[in-house]
């Protein structure tokens, strides 16, 4: 644990939080060492099984270690409210309560006798079920009249964790490392200071996220966040895991439109939000394109409160395509297209081709799949096998073979390539896919699915920000990602 200390000053901690729970003996000696000599200041901790930490021992012998901890200078004393005040340390306590099931329905009656009570700082934290208890969290840090901690658990809490330094929390808790969390949703400390920027999130920081499930892997925290840095804006990006059905999406925008205090300005949104996210936002308030598609991935929140949408995958597949080839979009017009897949990437490029007037044949391992695509939006429609008779000037990839781990498979056996001119990957994990590299080989032009994926992202910046994006570092961040995950 003093080794721990060490590390977490070394990584920029202001306090570390000794949980003594987790120590397989603490007698006072123990105490004394720990606290002797710290690096930085400590908070200690030893949490009842009844409130979700390891100690099972006696509670006169629990408080005795923490009335110990006091005298030998701790900074502060985390005590759980259910403890009489009779018992309880008389200065530099943490009033705490921990809730592992739910946000609690009297939650406001809580805070207030948490602040009622006599402690330094009060510290409340409930299980999250939404996005919107991450919120809920944030509104109690906004209207504390002491010194207070608020955290929702759990991955779809993150936010609360990360905007607690806009909101002026006492602070927040971070793990040392992954696998070292002390409560469900940690985020490690490495993340809250350099991906999501702790030092520089403050009351005037604006936020933006993206809603999604699962998002634990999306990439585009690390591109916005870096974006945000690189242009000097003072806005942080954050993870927003909401379970799927439109009820929950609703509640969660219900709770944003309802806390402008919260500075909530954009959302990206991904899987499987991006049909509420349309029926959200109206389709008055999108482009008719987006609206043919059906799906909306980028939200704008006006300062009215209104919110606009907009549909940035089309847009970028379409930039992507017309960039690499070194034509207009209207230059699409009468050139033969084959879309290998029927799913919602096809389903965009699709609707924006055939809007731009090319002549599109979908290729679908489930032919009826394609049909119905086909007969939405006026292509020609044919099974996967069909492929081998393919003739077209441009091949589209929007299934996920060659996806990774899968790298070694290909949509388009490399013979059929000599009769495309150009080929474009959808898929951008791994940027050379097989499929890129038989092609570039055979001589064809290549579009990689990486610049369809940074236009996306630059659009949404562009959208949110009024600002040109930084391309470049928005690129080498998702490169580098995409290293370090393969
Ligand atoms: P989706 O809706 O699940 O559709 C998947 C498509 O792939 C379907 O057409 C499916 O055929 C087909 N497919 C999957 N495995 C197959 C296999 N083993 N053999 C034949 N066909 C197979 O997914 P999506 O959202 O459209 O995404 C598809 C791809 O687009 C992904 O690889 C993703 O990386 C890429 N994408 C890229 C970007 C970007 O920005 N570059 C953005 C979005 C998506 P069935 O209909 O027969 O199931």
């Amino acid at each position: 644990m003093r080794a721990a200390m060490q590390a977490a000053a070394a990584a920029g901690a202001d306090m570390a939080e000794c949980r003594l729970d987790y120590l397989d003996k603490c007698d006072r000696a123990t105490l004394r060492t720990l606290l002797k000599d710290r690096p930085l200041p400590v908070i200690v901790t030893c949490r009842p099984t009844r409130q979700g930490g390891r100690f099972a021992g006696h509670e006169p012998d629990r408080l005795g270690i923490l009335f110990a901890a006091a005298k030998f200078g701790a900074d502060y004393v985390d005590v759980e409210a259910d403890v009489p005040e009779s018992q309880r340390p008389k200065r530099r306590v943490i009033l705490s309560h921990h809730d592992f099931d739910a946000r609690p329905a009297d939650l406001e009656a809580i805070v207030a006798r948490l602040e009622a009570a006599p402690a330094e700082v009060c510290k409340i934290a409930f299980a999250a079920d939404g996005p919107e208890d991450a919120l809920a969290a944030c509104r109690i840090l906004h209207s504390a009249g002491k010194p207070t901690i608020a955290l929702a658990m759990g991955e779809a809490g993150a936010a609360s964790r990360i905007l607690a330094g806009k909101f002026g929390a006492f602070g927040t808790f971070a793990s040392l490392a992954r696998g070292a969390e002390s409560a469900p949703g940690q985020l490690t400390i490495e993340e809250m200071k350099r991906l999501y920027r702790w030092d520089s999130v403050g009351p005037a920081t604006a936020v933006y996220g993206v809603i999604g499930c699962p998002v634990a892997h999306s990439m585009s925290p690390a591109i916005h966040n870096a974006a945000f840095a690189a242009v000097g804006i003072d806005a942080v990006y954050v993870p927003l895991r909401i379970e799927p059905g439109a009820e929950s999406f609703d509640r969660f925008i219900e709770a944003v439109t309802a806390s402008p205090w919260a500075g909530f300005r954009g959302f990206s949104v991904t899987i499987p939000h991006k049909q509420n996210a349309l029926a959200r936002v109206g389709e008055a308030a999108v482009d008719a394109l987006a609206c043919r598609i059906g799906a909306v991935n980028t939200i704008r929140l006006e300062p009215d409160g209104a919110a606009r949408g907009w549909n940035t995958d089309y847009a970028a597949a379409m930039d992507a395509l017309t960039a690499g080839m070194g034509i207009a979009r209207e230059d699409l017009a009468g050139r033969k297209v084959a879309v290998i897949g029927a799913g919602g990437a096809a389903r965009a490029i699709v609707a924006a081709l055939t809007h731009y007037r090319a002549d599109v044949t979908i290729y679908n391992r489930t032919f009826p799949r394609a049909e119905a695509l086909a007969g939405e939006f006026g292509a020609e429609a044919r099974p996967l096998e069909a492929v081998a008779e393919l003739s077209a000037e441009i091949a589209v990839n929007c299934t996920s073979i060659g996806m990774h781990p899968d790298v070694e498979s290909t949509p388009l056996p490399a013979e059929l390539l000599r009769r495309v001119r150009v080929v474009f990957d959808t898929v951008y994990n791994p940027v050379q896919t097989r499929l890129l590299r038989e092609a570039a080989a055979a001589g064809r032009a290549c579009v990689s699915g990486l610049e369809m994926f940074v236009n996306q992202a630059c659009m949404q910046f562009e959208i949110w920000t009024g600002r040109a994006a930084p391309r470049q570092i928005m690129r080498q961040v998702v490169s580098r990602h995409l290293l370090e995950s393969s």
